[in-house]
């Protein structure tokens, strides 16, 4: 196998429309469908998936595919959506490398489908369409795991006619978005010609095409990004900041780059100071086959790029999730700390005199909020991180203008004690966990409130 060692696996993230199927695609990767035999396994990290390259071209039927490819695998990020994808960073942005897309072939593009798009543009990410739900087409007749040529081969010829006109109306949407695209295996330019993968979530038709293509995108676009040192110190993204009984406060975390090793040192992203601790524990999800074992958790001392893991370290508490863990050692501490301090202060948020007040769950998804209500022209006087408080419900109602004495809130909660205050005061709170929702929302509310006061 020519499978460089410096060559670390690609992270992918699915993004696209609710309900179009990106917690299915997810779940039918993960599962046993897309791989059979002597291939080798998929690994479950933590918030990933980890599919390796032997896999996938035994699923495809060409294992003399294999000495072509350079990257040893695919890593799926677990989390859905472009929440996910805005959130995670990396030292160039965003942390996924690869991006799939998923549109319903049945329903087309919708708003969530071109935000997606926008994120990716503006992160220059190389991605792929898949048009799922292609078993939903009247009359298919379903071919379990299938490449979706096979599939297609085995359709009448009504059913394929019904296919390609819903398939060109998703090529044609791309296009009305500034992309052209074409089927697949005739596309030779991923930056402005989008690979178009017919796929069923359910059945698995089309999944090892996804891969394949996938795995063509990462070798064409990525290689330079992909070379990592495999010796050198831990870069990772936050992806969760978990309370695990026994454990206190953990991190769920993709590293990225270099090694991460129990006792390391480590300097973890946060709002104020950075976190500066050391590793106590290196923690894996245990086997299938060891799921009787009490403990859902192994232990481990060393992990390489790229690999999905929690770790557990004293003083966690207001770790970032999206922010950065780096490892340190006395020489280079200083200057890691300065680093991580500058990667959080990076992202902080230019605001208007008056405006709106914006929470977000975490600064990636503060940005990404900020980027659309900036589209919009709607002013921001304050945005910060962290569910919405009773001083953030204060200072919005001190506000004169009404429309801006308002609280728009990206995957947050309010804070208990502050429900109390929202009556009391009538300040508005929008909240929501779809950026366009809580746009069309305030907009709406805008509107009424001016038709009233007319
Ligand atoms: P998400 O909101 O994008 O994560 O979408 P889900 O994966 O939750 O899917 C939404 C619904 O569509 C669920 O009821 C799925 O079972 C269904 N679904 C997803 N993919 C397919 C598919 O390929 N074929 C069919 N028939 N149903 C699908």
């Amino acid at each position: 196998m020519v499978v460089k060692d410096n060559l670390r696996t690609p992270i992918v993230c699915v993004m696209g429309h609710v309900d179009h199927g990106k917690t299915s695609l997810l779940d039918m990767i993960r599962g046993s469908a897309v791989v059979s035999g002597e291939a080798g396994a998929i690994t479950q990290h933590i918030g990933a998936t980890e599919v390796p390259i032997s896999a996938i071209v035994e699923k495809c039927g060409n294992p003399g595919l294999l000495d072509k490819f350079m990257v040893p695998g695919l890593l799926f990020i677990d989390t859905p959506g472009h929440h996910a994808f805005t959130t995670l960073r990396s030292r160039g942005g965003a942390l996924a490398d690869l991006a799939v897309v998923i549109v319903d072939i049945n329903e087309g593009f919708k708003p969530q489908t071109i935000e997606s798009l926008n994120i990716l543009q503006q992160h220059k990410t190389p991605f792929v369409v898949v048009a799922n739900k292609i078993d939903k087409i009247h009359g298919w007749n379903p071919q379990k795991g299938a490449p979706f040529m096979t599939s297609y081969n085995k359709q009448s010829e009504h059913v394929r006619g019904s296919l390609d006109t819903k398939f060109y109306e998703v090529v044609g949407e791309l296009y009305s978005n500034g992309f052209s695209s074409d089927r697949y295996d005739r596309v030779n330019d991923f930056q402005h010609n989008i690979g178009v993968i017919p796929i069923s979530a359910i059945t698995g038709e089309g999944i090892p095409d996804l891969l394949m293509v996938l795995l063509g995108l990462a070798q064409r676009f990525l290689e330079s990004n992909l070379h990592y040192n495999a010796e050198g110190p831990g870069v990772g993204t936050v992806l969760e900041v978990k309370e695990e009984r026994g454990l206190g406060t953990t991190l769920d975390l993709i590293l990225y780059d270099g090694v991460l090793k129990k006792g390391d040192t480590i300097v973890v992203g946060c709002l104020g100071e950075p976190i500066q601790t050391k590793v106590r524990a290196i923690l894996k999800p245990r086997a299938l086959s060891e799921i009787n074992v009490e403990d859902k958790f192994k232990q481990v001392s060393k992990v390489t790029a790229a690999v999905g893991v929690k770790i557990s370290a004293p003083h966690l508490d207001g770790a970032l999730s999206g922010g950065s863990v780096r490892v340190a050692t006395a020489e280079t501490l200083d200057a890691v700390v300065e680093e991580v301090r500058n990667e959080v202060e990076d992202v902080q948020i230019d605001t208007d005199q008056s405006g709106i007040t914006i929470k977000a769950d975490t600064i990636g998804s503060l940005e990404a909020l900020v980027n659309e209500l900036k589209k919009e022209d709607i002013p921001i006087r304050k945005a910060d991180v962290g569910d919405i408080s009773n001083r953030d419900i204060m200072e919005a109602f001190a506000i004169e203008d009404p429309f801006h004495s308002v609280i728009v809130g990206f995957n947050v909660n309010i804070l208990p004690d502050a429900k109390e205050k929202v009556r009391s005061t009538g300040v508005k709170v929008f909240m929501n966990d779809v950026i366009y929702r809580l746009i069309d929302d305030y907009r709406d509310w805008v509107k009424e409130q001016r038709a009233i006061s007319e």
